[in-house]
């Protein structure tokens, strides 16, 4: 007997999934400090890759079973060619709601508008400096990057929710949290402060390092009177949200390092080489694009998937050593 398929797809612990990150390159043009080596990692080869046509494949195959919301991701997605096209295969696939992008946003100024008529809804943009120099300091790679001008194109084009994520790291750009909080009484924009987590080129990450959420809220705080908001409408995610009185845009805290969220998760991704990873921390991954190109069904190792999604992962007591970076994964 055949039974109907449910339109929520949940978890063995009845989190109900709905969201996929999708990472469609391992590839980057920063090096990040907190992120990437200066020589580059190991890449993976071409034809492990999924094509475009096979992501599209992939989600078409999912959206039916109550994957609503797209974010594409990387590494860098901007720097794949013809990114606007799989944007445009995405958007005609029955059932998917919304489509993201996290980018470093470098190319937005060139390519936000083109991403916007091939239909990207919201974008993340990460940008851990408004200094000309220290931008080129973290990111190790000089590439003439200006949050202010980047996020400007993308709302020009009419793309929002716009999303600002900054990783704040002591003693390197800490003393601009106040400086971010700021953009927020000007632009519709939501600021997000991210705790640094020892995940790629840290793993030796101690306490010293990271600012705890709750320091950089009382520094914000410190400026003018914040009121709890309800941050921008859809993907909340892990984020909890303030606003400034009468400020256009709101701030964030994301704490992966002082409190959990697991309870609350959403989300699966799939790696730039076709695997379904059900936690961002933590090696469970199951191998979809062999499948795929073997003309299988991926229902099936979809739901053994979820069956197998841990219930939380460990970084609240800086537990988790040898983690591959954000990079290669789909952070
Ligand atoms: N290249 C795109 C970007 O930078 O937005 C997308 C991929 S990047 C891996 C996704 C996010 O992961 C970025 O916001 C970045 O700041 C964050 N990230 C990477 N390594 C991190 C770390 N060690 N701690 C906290 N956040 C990190
Ligand atoms: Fe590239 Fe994003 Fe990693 Fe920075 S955080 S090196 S922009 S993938």
């Amino acid at each position: 007997m055949t039974l109907p398929h449910p339109t929520t797809l949940t978890d063995q612990f009845g989190r109900s999934i709905e969201y996929l990150r999708i990472s469609i390159t391992d590839r980057c043009n920063f090096r990040c400090q907190y992120c990437m080596p200066l020589e580059g990692l190991p890449w993976l080869p071409k034809d492990e890759i999924l094509r475009y046509e096979e992501i599209a494949e992939i989600v078409r195959q999912l959206a039916p079973l109550g994957l609503r919301r797209l974010r594409l991701t990387g590494g860098e997605p901007t720097i794949r060619p013809q990114l606007a096209s799989l944007v445009r295969m995405l958007r005609d696939i029955p059932g998917v709601e919304d489509i993201a992008l996290s980018t470093n946003g470098v190319k937005l100024p060139a390519m936000a508008e083109e991403l916007r008529d091939a239909g990207l809804d919201r974008i993340n943009i990460s940008a851990d400096s408004l200094r000309a120099d220290r931008v080129v300091a973290i990111a190790r790679r000089d590439l003439d990057f200006d949050l202010v001008r980047s996020a400007t194109a993308a709302e020009r084009a009419g793309i929002a929710p716009i999303k600002i994520n900054v990783v704040v790291m002591r003693g390197v750009n800490d003393d601009e949290v106040g400086d971010f909080a700021a953009l927020t009484r000007d632009h519709p924009w939501h600021v997000r402060f991210i705790e640094l987590m020892p995940v790629g080129e840290l793993r030796d990450l101690t306490w010293e390092h990271v600012v705890p959420s709750d320091e950089v809220l009382a520094r914000v705080r410190a400026l003018g009177e914040l009121l709890p908001d309800a941050g921008p409408a859809l993907g909340n995610g892990p984020a909890v949200y303030w606003r400034y009185a009468g400020a256009p845009g709101s701030i964030g805290v994301i704490t992966p390092m002082t409190h959990t969220y697991c309870e609350r998760c959403n989300r699966v991704r799939l790696t730039a080489d076709g695997r379904l990873r059900t936690c961002l921390f933590g090696d469970h991954e199951v191998m979809l694009r062999d499948a795929l190109r073997r003309g299988e069904p991926l229902e099936p190792l979809f739901r053994k998937a979820l069956a197998e999604k841990p219930k939380a992962h460990d970084l609240l007591q800086m537990k988790i050593g040898g983690l591959r970076a954000l990079s290669q994964v789909g952070g």
